[in-house]
């Protein structure tokens, strides 16, 4: 049965998540996002509230919840504060490497320092000159004696300034692409790691973002995450599990502007009358629903395939370019409702559209998820109808069958370029609209 309700516990969490999301993470938001400044204290009550980290294994210390679970506890954090919602999410952004790689050793060093004390880890693919094009990285791993010696610059690394472990995706050679790739998880206090000044930002400025340099950084055999090649099947298997989450934050922030935006209409008066009994404003707040709905859809469905054991790839990229760029739509939306003060920093929207904006650029750009799907849809899609020129479009058709729906016998033959359907005992000799040979025809009836 297809069943769209959540369970008794995920309501229970979904119900705790929104208590935390109201009264730590609102009153903190503004405040935190005019100073440019990633509150730390948010992240230590988030860990002992069961809001981050939960998706650490129980064996390693963690709540062992699904994705579905974690879309169901971003989408409330977000609500309140995007920024933030990347700032404690980030954290699952970097164990997951550690999660469903099989290093065993890693997962028993690294994981319940995470889940028990509130250690924070940065996952870091991205460099200055290199985003989208993950197997294009620069950042040398050099294998020497028992470990290896990283160079290179990270960028655009988020909490980096404020983590205690590195994810480091590295190569051992640029010219191997995609074959060269490897992960490390590097700790911040070893020799010749930096983290460079806080970047600022449009927005999700009360997320850190920052560059890491490594120079002569040595990582011993024992922290090597997965080898050449591998590091780079790791980091799209984790943005696959990642990406319905990066959703769960659009839906978060889009439900939030929609809120604010039937609240505000309710209130603002012009021409005598409640701008909510306006058709246009209506429609406004029906489309913003409709997009928070259909988006939370897609977004829970990635999840759910994931917790189901199902790669998530497609859905993931799907729900993560429809529910960020709906969501953009929704606030822009919001921001017209509000007029004027939609556009000062006395409201809400201003914030939350500024924090959206981020989502349809990290883990994978809009641009990069349509390239995903039309490069599965192209070459492993299955078709449910026959191929193009087997199709019985029968223009001017004669009877094809007779009053009862018997089929006739007179085989009926097709253009393979125009369309155009001859019926005979034969192919005709050439195409009468575009001349091509009658050869070239395919039998087409009976079936
Ligand atoms: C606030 C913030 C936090 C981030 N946090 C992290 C983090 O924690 N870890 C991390 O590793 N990275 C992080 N990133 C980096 C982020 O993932 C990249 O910015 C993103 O992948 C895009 O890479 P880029 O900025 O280099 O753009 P580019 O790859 O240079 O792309 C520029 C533009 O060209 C488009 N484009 C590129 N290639 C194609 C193509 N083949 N066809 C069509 N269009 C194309 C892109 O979609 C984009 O619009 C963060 C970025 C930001 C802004």
């Amino acid at each position: 049965m297809l069943d769209f309700s959540l369970s008794p516990e995920q309501l229970d969490l979904q119900k705790r998540a929104r208590t935390f999301s109201k009264e730590v993470v609102l009153p903190a938001a503004w405040h935190y996002n005019e100073k440019d400044e990633l509150p730390l204290w948010v992240l230590k009550k988030a860990n002992e509230a069961g809001i981050m980290n939960s998706d650490i294994p129980k064996e390693y210390g963690g709540a062992g919840y699904g994705l579905v679970e974690g879309a169901i506890v971003t989408e409330e954090i977000a609500a309140a504060c995007p920024g933030l919602a990347t700032s404690i999410f980030d954290n699952s952004l970097g164990f997951e490497p550690i999660v469903i790689s099989d290093n065993e050793h890693l997962k028993k060093k690294y994981l319940p320092e995470i889940a028990k004390n509130g250690k924070r880890i940065c996952f870091a693919t991205s460099e200055p000159t290199m985003g989208s094009d993950v197997a294009g990285m620069q950042c040398r791993a050099e294998k020497k004696g028992d470990g290896y010696i990283l160079n290179g610059t990270k960028f655009w690394i988020t909490n980096s300034g404020v983590a205690d472990y590195m994810t480091i995706f590295a190569t051992v050679d640029p010219d191997k692409k995609h074959d060269g790739i490897c992960a490390f998880i590097v700790e911040k206090e070893w020799d010749g790691v930096r983290v460079g000044r806080h970047i600022p930002k449009l927005g999700q400025r009360t997320s850190n973002t920052a560059g890491i340099h490594l120079e002569n950084v040595r990582v011993p055999e024992e922290n090597m995450l997965a080898g050449p090649g591998k590091g780079f099947v790791l980091a799209m298997k984790t943005f696959s599990r990642t990406r319905p989450i990066i959703g769960a934050f659009a839906v978060g922030a889009a439900r939030s502007a929609m809120e604010y935006a039937i609240d505000y209409a309710k209130k603002r008066k012009t021409f005598g009358s409640r701008i909510n009994t306006y058709q246009a404003i209506q429609f406004k707040l029906a489309e913003m629903y409709q997009r928070v709905e259909t988006s939370r859809l897609l977004v829970l469905k990635g999840a759910w395939e994931a917790d189901s054991g199902m790669d998530p790839t497609i859905t993931a990229s799907i729900g993560k370019f429809y529910a960020t760029e709906s969501a953009m739509e929704v606030l822009n939306d919001a921001l017209q409702i509000f007029g004027g003060y939609g556009y000062t920093k006395m409201f809400p929207i201003e914030k939350l559209l500024r924090d959206t904006r981020l989502f349809t650029i990290y883990e994978g750009t809009s641009e990069i998820q349509r390239m995903i799907v039309a490069g599965w849809l192209l070459s492993a899609y299955t078709s449910v109808m026959p191929p193009l020129d087997e199709v019985p479009v029968m223009v001017g058709a004669e009877a094809l069958f007779d009053q009862d729906g018997n089929p006739s016998d007179t085989p009926a033959w097709r253009c393979p370029l125009c369309g155009y359907v001859h019926y005979g005992e034969d192919h005709p000799d050439e195409c009468p609209y575009c001349f091509i040979k009658g050869k070239g025809f395919k039998q087409v009836w009976p079936r």
